[in-house]
């Protein structure tokens, strides 16, 4: 239970955070806390592709020398505008493998691919085909593009985290937890819509991706507050925000014209998430106030309480059967 102070602190933090991002980017980019996981039941899913998901939800690409240097090269810019060597890396490491596995397995989301670094259309299309929880008329037209779009221009080469709600498929290159937990968060927000082809289609409509991507942040970050290590934490908001500022930039890109409003945009998301980021060195963060355990489900899952910076912590670990 949360005492009067702590309760008007947070709220006072709510509304501190609310304001600054409105008057940032005319949008809350705040975590959702206590953090509510997802239910199998919530979802609406196709059996078909639950089926042949389930058994094997993760794929890895063979390391590739040529390929992979040519990938880390052509994502500098990337790494520039988020400020972090990691995105785009085309390597990724056991924690942000662990991290997309764990998110997936505490919500429940049993029919979401996940591809590490690979390049792997057939069975994209196979998927694409399969998922008949997105209506065909969308599948057929706005989904074979995105499918042929990732078949003609492979991030494999290319980069570019993304999640695909047409093939319902992960591709992460960039070896950040917070990053692939963002694209999971996507996953999410998706399978809980009814007309996800529709949903889908919209995020083409100018602005309208500042809502999508608001959705998978918030879900991300109170993910990572209720479940991951502070290290963790720090680099969602210190990555998270600048990437939201990435979209703000490109909605106001069609206001006012010019590089301009981009750049500020993202170096707004930059400043705004080390704010938070220190924060949570300091334990000051607001949402953190209001971080709850997990309810009980049926899940194996076995809690450890740590010390970090004087504050004690309740951990969840997950047995998977
Ligand atoms: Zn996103």
């Amino acid at each position: 239970m949360l005492t009067a102070t702590t309760a008007t602190r947070s709220l006072f933090g709510r509304l501190l955070c609310l304001l600054a991002m409105s008057a940032l980017w005319g949008f809350s980019g705040c975590a959702t806390t206590p953090y509510r996981f997802g239910a199998a039941q919530w979802y609406r899913t196709s059996p078909e592709l639950e089926a042949t998901t389930a058994s094997q939800p993760i794929e890895r690409g063979q390391p590739n020398k040529v390929l992979d240097t040519f990938g880390w090269i052509w994502g500098i810019p990337n790494k520039i505008i988020l400020w972090d060597r990691r995105i785009d890396d085309h390597h990724i490491g056991a924690q942000t493998e662990a991290a997309v596995v764990d998110y997936l397995a505490k919500n429940e989301l049993s029919s979401v691919k996940v591809r590490l670094n690979q390049y792997h259309p057939g069975d994209d299309w196979r998927r694409l085909a399969a998922n008949d929880s997105v209506g065909a008329g969308w599948r057929y037209t706005l989904g074979a593009l995105s499918v042929l779009g990732e078949t003609i221009l492979p991030g494999r080469l290319f980069g570019g985290d993304h999640f695909n709600p047409f093939t319902n498929t992960i591709h992460i290159y960039s070896d950040v937890p917070a990053v692939a937990v963002h694209e999971a968060g996507h996953s999410k927000d998706f399978a809980q819509r009814e007309w996800k082809g529709t949903y889908a289609a919209v995020y083409l409509l100018p602005g309208v991706p500042l809502y999508h991507e608001a959705k998978a942040t918030n879900d991300a970050l109170g993910y990572l507050l209720t479940e991951s290590d502070e290290q963790t934490q720090k680099d969602a908001y210190e990555i998270l925000y600048p990437a939201y500022g990435t979209y703000v930039g490109g909605a106001l890109g069609g206001v006012f014209a010019g590089y301009g409003t981009y750049f500020a945009s993202v170096l707004g998301g930059h400043a705004f998430g080390r704010l938070k980021s220190e924060q949570i060195s300091n334990g000051t963060l607001p949402e953190s106030q209001q971080v709850q355990l997990r309810p009980s489900s049926d899940i194996k899952t076995t809690v450890s309480t740590i010390e970090v910076d004087g504050q004690t912590i309740e951990r969840i670990g997950v047995d998977f059967p």
